[in-house]
């Protein structure tokens, strides 16, 4: 014979159990939505031309992911500069001695950050420009790591890190935007496409 006890003993584990396989179902869905968006971001940044970059430089919608969408979105490199303020080797990364005509967009959400005709060879080993291609697509805050005092630069869009900016550039504006090349993308003028 069941006794009171046994019967809300076992009404108390049903229901524990329903919650427990509830919680699953939901982080299941979670995990299912987030590889959707990823897989759209991807696509998007896969398939930027010049043109659809710049009809699209006066989109100033803010891109806000969550710590799992960024993990599977970039790779470990871009993810440790991007998200984690990494800076990547000098000389050795992609864009330092990179001089074709077209747009740097952001590696996080494919913001156009900087403009081919703005890059120059600051002998720095990192990509260098003189200026943004507009005023607000990059962001500043104060730095302080390295017992240094610097001023980092980040998307504006997806605050994502990109670099630094120091007052040692060139004119007309005397600014050095010293960026990671693996917070960048190359979008070509010519349509030459690359990574
Ligand atoms: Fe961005």
């Amino acid at each position: 014979m069941i006794t009171k006890k046994k019967f809300l003993s076992a009404v108390l584990l049903l229901a524990f159990a329903t919650m427990l396989l509830s919680q699953c179902n939901e982080a299941d869905r979670i995990d299912a939505e987030a590889v959707q968006v990823s897989l759209q971001l991807h696509a998007h940044l896969e398939h930027l031309t010049f043109e659809s970059v710049m009809a699209d430089s006066l989109n100033n919608e803010k891109v806000t992911r969550s710590e799992q969408e960024w993990k599977q979105l970039l790779s470990s490199e871009e993810y440790r500069v991007l998200r984690n303020h990494g800076t990547e080797m000098p000389w050795v990364n992609k864009y330092n001695s990179h001089y074709e005509d077209g747009v740097y967009v952001c590696k996080g959400c494919g913001q156009p950050l900087f403009h081919s005709e703005t890059k120059y060879n600051s002998r720095s080993g990192w990509p260098s420009f003189w200026a943004p291609i507009r005023e607000d697509a990059v962001g500043e805050r104060e730095d302080n790591s390295f017992f240094m005092t610097r001023t980092e630069t980040i998307c504006s869009r997806c605050e994502s890190h990109l670099g630094h900016v120091f007052e040692d550039g060139p004119q007309p504006t005397g600014l050095r935007y010293c960026m990671n090349s693996a917070a960048l993308k190359f979008i070509s003028k010519d349509e030459a496409e690359e990574d």
